[in-house]
């Protein structure tokens, strides 16, 4: 199925602007932002840039998809199908947030062996 919209990084947040927008045409975004649409290479930084709420609202209104971020009830629930391709693009965020966890697991073990280490010396 063809999507009508795509993804454009503007000033620090990414909308949704019209398929038929070529590169260095100028459009308007779903938010009513006035863009000059770039081509599908992005910067790695503009990759991680927010979602504009207001475009992704019109998007998923569009195409009949639940809201995002999904209410507290239904968080849990399975992921819809094709719901995540409409990012698009794949983004190193993800890669950023294992690191991360990665990260915290070792703070968290690093800090529990110090903790010990205190235990065992005030004994
Ligand atoms: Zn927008």
């Amino acid at each position: 199925m063809a999507r009508p919209y795509k993804w454009q990084p503007h000033e620090g947040s990414r909308h949704a602007i019209s398929q038929e927008l070529a590169a260095n045409e100028v459009g308007n975004t779903l938010c009513d932002l006035e863009v000059t649409a770039s081509t599908d290479k992005w910067a790695d930084s503009e990759r991680c840039w927010p979602t504009c709420k207001k475009c992704d609202a019109v998007w998923r209104e569009h195409e009949h998809l639940l809201p995002w971020p999904r209410p507290e009830k239904s968080k849990r629930s399975p992921a819809v199908e094709g719901d995540n391709e409409l990012d698009g693009q794949a983004s190193p965020c993800a890669d950023k947030a294992a690191q991360f966890r990665e990260l915290v697991t070792t703070l968290a073990l690093l800090a529990v062996e110090l903790d010990q280490q205190v235990d065992i010396s005030a004994a």
